[in-house]
């Protein structure tokens, strides 16, 4: 019989990777042969919270045997998936972002809901199911949570979402949530002498705005000055990764955690007119301030799907 796999999406972000990870624990408390696999590195967030917890990543592979059946943890689309992704039957999908041109071959379970991460779409399954969350689990998704929000700062969030941090909190008794917030984020962007390829994969997702293939980066962090600094390198590989990718736009946006301000990096002619378009915002410097646009969610690919469909 084929084998389930679960998995993450690319350029992986800490919710999607923990929420692989416990729903993958889950699963196989039902009995379910299944295996969670990496098919991308973990960034340094993830790296940081899994060292905290004792926990090891799964052995990153390339591939996987024909025929599987698979679980898209937070993803839907196939840009974000494995790269055969045709080839493999999908069995169940959780996930919390918009379904546009999503299809499938066979019957499948669907969990999706408009909630600031997976993990809360995973905890009202565990609810729903009396599963018994141990106290590693509880920490893995209120890491998760806080990580998708922003602690709370991404207009993703919902009041449900802070509720179901407090219920996950009475068992995992972290006792300063802020100050565990900002360690996350601290590790996140503690980024060192990472070269600029690394770099731009931290949180990068490819879209198809009605045939216009779009590359768009979120860099959060509490120390903008950093990518600030490194400005020239990156434009210089966004005209390079836009050749190579065949993008008809891309842009590339350094999300300020603590001050809640985005300033993106827009190169060309186009770019700057969608930007003018959208937010009403005009760029120099090849740099747009685009306010408190936190979320590429719910404040980037709504108003993008939009305006390329006119
Ligand atoms: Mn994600
Ligand atoms: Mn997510």
């Amino acid at each position: 019989m084929a084998k389930t796999y679960i998995f993450w999406h690319k350029n992986p972000d800490t919710d999607t990777i923990l929420s692989s990870i416990v729903y993958w624990e889950f699963l196989q408390s039902k009995w379910v042969d299944i295996e969670v696999v990496a098919l991308w590195e973990c960034n340094n967030e993830t790296k940081f919270l899994l060292n905290k917890f004792w926990l090891t990543a799964p052995k990153i592979i390339d591939t996987l045997p024909a025929w599987s059946k698979i679980i898209l943890v937070d993803h839907n689309e196939a840009s974000q998936s494995i790269d055969n992704l045709n080839d493999f039957e999908i069995v169940w999908v959780i996930d919390h972002h918009k379904f546009w041109s999503f299809s499938t071959k066979s019957p499948l379970y669907i969990r999706s809901e408009a909630l600031c991460s997976t993990c809360s779409v995973i905890y009202n399954i565990f609810k729903a199911e009396w599963y018994q969350i141990s106290k590693t689990t509880a920490s893995l998704m209120i890491s998760a949570i806080l990580s998708d929000s922003l602690l709370y700062k991404s207009p993703t969030t919902t009041d449900y979402d802070k509720k179901i941090v407090e219920e996950l909190n009475k068992i995992a008794w972290i006792s300063n949530i802020e100050e565990f917030a900002m360690d996350m984020f601290n590790a996140k962007s503690d980024l060192g002498d990472i070269s600029i390829e690394d770099l731009i994969k931290i949180d990068y997702k490819e879209f198809d705005f009605n045939g216009t293939k779009a590359g768009i980066w979120v860099i959060e962090t509490v120390n903008p000055t950093y990518s600030m600094n490194r400005k020239q390198e990156i434009l210089k590989w966004l005209e390079e990764i836009k050749e190579k990718n065949s993008l008809d736009i891309v842009f590339l946006s350094i999300v300020d955690i603590l001050k809640e301000k985005n300033i993106t990096f827009v190169l060309w002619d186009k770019e700057k007119q969608v930007i003018k378009d959208i937010y009403g915002v005009d760029t120099f410097d090849n740099m747009a301030d685009l306010g408190n646009i936190l979320s590429r969610k719910k404040q980037v690919v709504p108003q993008f799907t939009e305006y390329f469909n006119k």
